[in-house]
């Protein structure tokens, strides 16, 4: 058995040149077009994650020359205002971007809100319609994660087709998007989920492993196959409140040809990709998309 010591596929750094690139051509268009790109971030609630969620949004705005429009409402706020608002930004013309920051409180329906986003300011990717272009093979505005993966992936230089890959989770937002992402990319795919057998006879036959079940350390590193791709997803906040996790990340890099740090790794990448979503809904609506 060949021992590797993976190279360390660093988000922080891929992001930092990512979000310089997304800064200048922000400058750019601002300059031509007389506004800037504008994101609109609605946190309900008290949640002390969500509130360091939504600064980093604000500041990762701030910093490319975005508008940021922040509304923080207070935890009782009805589905009904909720609605009201969405419908208020989905109309302004000064708003590209529309984020509600997850979980919202129990009383609110959080289907019925990601679904009254205009698909085209949902730049956070989770609108059945951007969805549903995903797996169509027309990608629109796509799921930060999983696209933020799959940029990671890219700086690796590997053809992805025909790898085969394993996705640990299977949620909306991160498991079932990365799907549809490394289908798309020509890999071959398999979910794994809770009610997954045997996950270490999945992970052992994996070129490419993406973790997102949020279970510390659930992969294990004697799983991995010598030279596989590791992203790791999950975050997880140890007692002495250091960030780690679903992998085993010191074994794990003894056999991986590729493995994503925690911090450092998707993080980064995932409010990267938020920005350069909200670049490409601006340059939508004023009709300067590729597209
Ligand atoms: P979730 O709880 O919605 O989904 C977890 C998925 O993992 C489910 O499909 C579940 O069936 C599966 N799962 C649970 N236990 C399992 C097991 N033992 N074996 C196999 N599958 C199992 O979680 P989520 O919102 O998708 O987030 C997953 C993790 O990713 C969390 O740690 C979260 O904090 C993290 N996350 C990170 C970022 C980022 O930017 N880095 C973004 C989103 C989520």
């Amino acid at each position: 058995m060949t021992i590797t010591t993976a190279q360390i596929l660093d988000g922080k750094a891929l992001a930092h040149r990512l979000r310089k690139e997304i800064g200048t051509e922000v400058a750019e268009l601002t300059q031509k077009h007389g506004r800037a790109p504008g994101l609109a971030v609605i946190l309900v609630g008290d949640d002390p994650a969500s509130h360091v969620y939504v600064r980093n949004k604000k500041i990762g705005c701030e910093n490319v020359g975005f508008a940021s429009f922040s509304y923080e409402l207070p935890a009782d706020t009805s589905q009904q205002h909720l609605l009201g608002l969405i419908s208020e930004l989905n109309r302004d013309p000064k708003v590209d971007g529309i984020l509600v920051q997850l979980p919202v409180p129990a009383h609110i329906n959080s289907e019925t809100i990601l679904e009254a986003i205009d698909p085209g300011k949902d730049v956070d990717g989770f609108h059945p319609y951007n969805i549903g272009r995903l797996t169509a093979r027309k990608p629109a505005l796509r799921s930060c994660t999983p696209y933020g993966c799959m940029k990671l992936l890219e700086e690796t230089g590997l053809d992805l087709h025909g790898m085969e890959s394993v996705i640990v989770g299977a949620s909306n937002i991160v498991g079932r998007p990365m799907a549809l992402e490394l289908l798309l990319a020509g890999a071959t795919v398999t979910v794994c989920h809770r009610f997954t057998k045997n996950l270490q006879a999945h992970i052992e036959r994996a070129d490419i492993v993406i973790a997102a079940a949020g279970k510390q350390g659930l992969i294990q590193g004697e799983w991995i196959k010598p030279g596989a791709v590791v992203i790791d997803v999950g975050i997880h906040r140890r007692a002495d409140g250091t960030l780690t996790g679903d992998v085993a990340f010191e074994s794990a890099s003894k056999r991986a040809g590729w493995i994503t740090p925690v911090p450092g790794g998707v993080g980064p990448m995932t409010i990267t990709m938020l920005l350069a979503n909200t670049v490409q809904a601006f340059k939508n609506h004023i009709g300067e998309s590729d597209d």
